[in-house]
This record gives structure tokens, C-alpha cells and sequence, in this order.
């Protein structure tokens, strides 16, 4: 037996030292208010998804299907996958963590690349086991520091691609590098949850590569282009053996019943999702362009967001305080190691507008 020495329930060790993750602001001075900090939809949910969510609502009494059936069928029609090899969670975050606490624990490393998206640290800490820090170049995932990082004691990489902060990709050629250089007994997490934005020929979300092996996972999500975050909804492709070992450590009933009939109207309601990619495409480019004529340096995004980086002059905290006046809430990111930079999510047209205004007036 173990006596704890303060008297009162105690966690295990290292917990106490997770940072707990800081979402997006939410509010703001002003009338109107464009909140751009966390990556939401700003064509917001397919009315079909909504329709069905209001229709789950006759039947709250019941426990939800714990297989998620009708969905895994959805998902697997959409991209020609066996639903046996899908696995639903509340959002992709719940899978990530799912995949830490099976995967990891005291000794372990797992690997992720320097701004890659902070829940990785997070979930690596929760499980006892240590975060590895692999370098980037150009605010870019380099396949060879992540490489260079893994070492006898490393139990999964974790690689968003697109990432999140950065909006930087790697070509599938790098993927298929970096999966090549792995020891067979390391899982490959895929972070997809911006795949659907990624309109470059050499972009692949990594469907192939876990169909060929036994050590690759991609994780994805309705909280993006499918504008379902309220609902905490994603899922898994894996091999069959991992998704046995998740079907083990879950909850029974991790998806709820509204999530899942949303989720199957959002997959079926592809002409919406082009709607969405639509807006991307026009507005992506035009935001980037407008500001980087003001003199901000934005790094290449291929996701529905930008990250910005000031100057000495003109810092971010400034201009985050300045765009808050005007009702605008980005997202700082000093906990990603980037002070001097702010992240922006694609708005409506009225918020794109508003943006540039607000920054060309910041910084002249
Ligand atoms: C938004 C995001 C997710 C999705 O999280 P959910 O839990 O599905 O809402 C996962 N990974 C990255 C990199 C993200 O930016």
C-alpha cells in the first residue's frame, strides 16, 4: 500500500505539469462579433445535418447505438472503406486520446514536430509518457528531424497534415518517407482534420497508407469543413487490430444519438461540403494576399485558417488587442512557442473584410 504524503487523492506524476489546453475566445467588444479563433465553419452546419439532429431529439430516452453503425456505413460509402475498419469518437480529440492511453505509458516517448497541434503533448503527458519535440523548418514539418527523433523507447508519431497552427502540408511522398523510416511497432497517427480544404495534387490524407499497413492511423473530423463541432464528432481508419484495441478502451455509447444522425446527413450531403471548399478557395487566397500587403508575414496555408506573424514594431499581443476592439477574435499563440504570431480562421465575407480593414488600420 502507498500512503500519499499530502493527504488527499494525489495524480499520478507528471500530470500536474500538462499546460490544460486554452481554446478560442469567444467573445469580444463591439456589436458584431467575427470570432475567427478556433477553426469553425463560417457557412455553418448542412441544414440537412440540422434537421436530423432535431429529429434525434424524439427519442432521448434511448441509449444511442454504441457501434455507431449507420455512420461508419456513411463514411465508409463516401470513401470506399470497410466500415469494420472505422471507429467513431467524440470528436478526433477523444480518439487521440484513446490512442494515447492504449498506446503509451511510463518510459514511452511518443514524437511530434515543434508547432504541431498542442492536444498531441497533452495527451502524451496524460499517459505517463514523454513528449519528443522534432524541429521544423519554415514553420514546415521536416520528415527528417521527426525521424531523427524516434528512438527505441518511441510508441507513436504524431503528424497533423495539414497542421494546425502553421496551415503547412507535407506532399504524401514525405508521409510515405517518414512512415518507410519507422520501426514496424511505432504507430503513425495521421491527423487529417483539415484534409477535406487540401486542393494540391500531391495531398493525400493517408487512406492508402493504412490500408497497406499494419502501423498507420488517420483520425478525422466533423468539427471543420462539416461546421459540426458543437456536436464532438470524429473518426478513425485503421488497421483492424487498433481498432479492436480502441472498440476495447472506449466508452460504450462515446457518440452520442444526435451526433450520429448529423453526422450521417453531413457525409450524404456532399454538394454542401463543396459549398464549403468553395468559400475556402475564394476567400483563402484573397485574405492572405491582403494581408501580406500590409506587411505581415503569412505563412502558406492549405487549411481554412492563416497564421500571421508581426513585427518587433507592431506585435501580435497589439494587434490581437486592436482586432478585438473592433469585434474580431483571433488566436494567440504563445502556447504553441509562437508569441510573435496570430491565428486566423477564414470568416464570412463580412469578417474577411472587417479583418483587413482592422489590420490595415493596426498597422499603418
Ligand atoms: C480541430 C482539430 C482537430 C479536431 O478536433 P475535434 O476533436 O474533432 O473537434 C484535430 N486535429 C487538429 C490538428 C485540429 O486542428
Amino acid at each position: 500500500m502507498t500512503t500519499a504524503s499530502s493527504g488527499r487523492p494525489q495524480p499520478r506524476p507528471g500530470i500536474l505539469d500538462i499546460e490544460a489546453y486554452v481554446p478560442g475566445k469567444s467573445s469580444a467588444k463591439g456589436s458584431k462579433i467575427h470570432k475567427l479563433s478556433s477553426n469553425e465553419s463560417p457557412i455553418g452546419a448542412s441544414p440537412k445535418a440540422i434537421d436530423a439532429y432535431r429529429a434525434s431529439a424524439t427519442t432521448l430516452e434511448r441509449y444511442p447505438d454504441g457501434s455507431a453503425t449507420a455512420l461508419r456505413t456513411a463514411i465508409a460509402q463516401r470513401y470506399g472503406l470497410s466500415p469494420d475498419r472505422i471507429v467513431c469518437g467524440a470528436g478526433s480529440d477523444e480518439l487521440l486520446q484513446l490512442l494515447a492511453s492504449a498506446y503509451l505509458g511510463e518510459g514511452d516517448e511518443a514524437v511530434y514536430s515543434q508547432y504541431g497541434f498542442l492536444v498531441y503533448p497533452i495527451v502524451i503527458s496524460a499517459n505517463g509518457a514523454k513528449a519528443i519535440v522534432a524541429p521544423e523548418r519554415n514553420q514546415r514539418t521536416d520528415v527528417d528531424a521527426l525521424i531523427a527523433s524516434v528512438t527505441t523507447k518511441t510508441r507513436i508519431v504524431f503528424l497533423a497534415n495539414p497542421n494546425n497552427p502553421t496551415g503547412t502540408y507535407i506532399p504524401f511522398s514525405e508521409v510515405k518517407r517518414l512512415h518507410a523510416a519507422l520501426p514496424p511497432d511505432v504507430l503513425l497517427v495521421l491527423d487529417a482534420a483539415y484534409a477535406e480544404f487540401v486542393r494540391t495534387n500531391d495531398y493525400e490524407s493517408g487512406i492508402a497508407l493504412v490500408s497497406e499497413h499494419e502501423n498507420v492511423v488517420m483520425t478525422r473530423t466533423f468539427s471543420k469543413i462539416y461546421g459540426l463541432a458543437a456536436l464532438r464528432l470524429g473518426w478513425l481508419y485503421g488497421p483492424a487490430h487498433v481498432v479492436d484495441v480502441l472498440n476495447r478502451v472506449r466508452g460504450p455509447f462515446n457518440v452520442s444519438s444526435g451526433a450520429i444522425a448529423a453526422g450521417v446527413a453531413a457525409m450524404e450531403d456532399q454538394a454542401f461540403v463543396e459549398r464549403a471548399l468553395d468559400h475556402n478557395a475564394a476567400w483563402l487566397p484573397w485574405l492572405a494576399a491582403e494581408i501580406a500587403k500590409l506587411g505581415v508575414t503569412v505563412t502558406p496555408s492549405v487549411g481554412n485558417f492563416l497564421l500571421l506573424n508581426f513585427i518587433k514594431d507592431k506585435t501580435a499581443h497589439q494587434a490581437d488587442a486592436f482586432l478585438q476592439e473592433r469585434g474580431i477574435i483571433a488566436r494567440r499563440m504563445d502556447a504553441y512557442g509562437l508569441p510573435n504570431a496570430l491565428r486566423l480562421t477564414v470568416g464570412d465575407e463580412e469578417a474577411n473584410q472587417a479583418v483587413v480593414v482592422a489590420l490595415k488600420d493596426f498597422m499603418s
